[in-house]
């Protein structure tokens, strides 16, 4: 058997058997019994000898965390191009939304279809970059479609001095639509964050506005930050491929940036929060690294499958684990990746040269990810006690030596439904 068999017996409890049970940051356990009632998990044992050929080839895990995307591109086929050089990369997402009459629609039809994505491939809470109030309602009614939380991250944008009142306005619009009671119970639901998108589109004032509302309203922040050498070259120069692609846009204004500035000037305003998103770092260097061993409440992500398809220089995240902080994953969006698997992105890092196995990278995904985003982490894991929310992949392997490779290896997760 390569798929679960969800058995309900005569007392209404459903019973599944798996050959696996990895769980985060735990040793994985063979040939499992897990007995769910009323939709949680009332036992967990080894199945017992007679019950042997009813076991499953799967691989049972809890269900995961994806906290980058931008569900808007999920109607993509297939990664918008070319990948480099990353400001033509740009070029053709400003290029995608303006060719589209009916953008607005179309963005709500993309989240739409990214989150049954998501949900089918076991995510069960999203961080979202949300570029309109009409995407934040969106993403609002399909997770509760969905029955699944997420973090809608609102995307403010504006380099020039003149867009800084407007944009920290917009800021304290979005995060009053919180609803009372919208909290983080344990139920399925949104909660709001800000997002300033990049330091090549964001003015240094209105980042240190937003991290300072996001400061007093307790609200969550993601940022991309040092994804390309450009941007490295732009905040340290002010020069370099951002300067002509700013320029062609009449968005440059080098009175802006001061001379010199590195990723660490960003990530250090960022841990005056109570936790913060830093996305990519692809750049990240031994400042960075440093300072974040320090501040593991700044959690780098990193988003395996985009990094490979810009083409950048290996990803520092062994370093920056090695040395404390935290790092998660992300999928970031259909205009730079594939699809929207999660698990994909594991077995992409989990394949890597020295990576620790599967079960002990599965925090990235699962219990790190969701504390990093504000829930509770005890959520996403399957033992007594917790509602059973889980995802199968298809695993024959039979002896724990292997195991790591077949995971690696396997399909695709999918969400188990009872
Ligand atoms: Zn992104």
């Amino acid at each position: 058997m390569t798929s679960i068999k969800i058995e309900p017996d005569p007392l209404g409890e459903t019973v599944i058997r798996c050959a696996w049970l990895v769980n985060p940051g735990e040793a994985p356990r063979q040939n499992i019994r897990i007995t769910i009632a009323d939709g949680k998990v009332l036992e967990l044992c080894q199945v017992p000898a007679d019950e042997l050929p009813r076991v499953a080839a799967v691989a049972v895990m809890p269900s995961f965390v994806n906290v980058h995307s931008h569900l808007e591109f999920s109607r993509l086929t297939a990664p918008l191009s070319p990948s480099t050089p990353f400001p033509d990369w740009i070029r053709s997402v400003i290029q995608y939304r303006s060719s589209d009459p009916d953008a607005e629609q179309s963005a709500a039809d993309g989240i739409r279809r990214g989150l049954q994505e998501s949900c089918a491939a076991g995510v069960r809470l999203v961080g979202e970059i949300s570029t309109t109030e009409g995407s934040v309602s969106t993403l609002r009614r399909e997770l509760e479609n969905a029955q699944i939380s997420g973090v809608s991250f609102r995307e403010l944008i504006g380099l020039s001095a003149e867009h800084v009142d407007a944009q920290l306005n917009t800021a304290v619009e979005h995060l009053e639509g919180t609803v009372a009671g919208d909290t983080l119970s344990g139920e399925p639901c949104m909660v709001r964050g800000l997002s300033p998108h990049a330091p090549y589109s964001v003015h240094p004032e209105l980042f240190e506005g937003l991290v300072d509302i996001a400061g007093r309203t307790k609200a969550p922040v993601a940022m991309h930050l040092a994804e390309t050498v450009d941007e490295m070259e732009l905040l340290r120069d002010q020069s370099g491929r951002f300067v002509d692609f700013l320029q062609s846009l009449n968005l440059w204004d080098r009175q802006v940036l001061v001379p010199g500035t590195t990723p660490l000037r960003y990530v250090e305003k960022l841990a005056q929060l109570e936790r913060a998103l830093a996305v990519h770092g692809n750049y990240f260097g031994p400042a960075e690294i440093e300072f974040l061993s320090r501040h593991p409440h700044v959690a780098v992500v990193y988003c395996p499958r985009t990094h490979a398809y810009f083409g950048h220089t290996p990803h520092p995240w062994q370093q920056l684990q090695s040395a404390g902080a935290t790092v998660l994953l992300g999928t970031d969006s259909r205009a730079s990746n594939p699809d929207l698997s999660v698990w994909k992105e594991l077995q992409s890092v989990a394949g890597q040269k020295n990576a620790a196995p599967v079960w002990e990278l599965l925090p990235m995904i699962t219990t790190i990810a969701a504390a990093a985003l504000g829930f509770d982490k005890q959520d996403f894991a399957v033992k007594v006690g917790n509602v059973f929310q889980a995802v199968s992949v298809p695993c024959s392997c039979d002896s724990e030596s292997r195991l790591n490779a077949a995971l690696i290896r396997s399909a695709d997760a999918t969400n188990i439904r009872l």
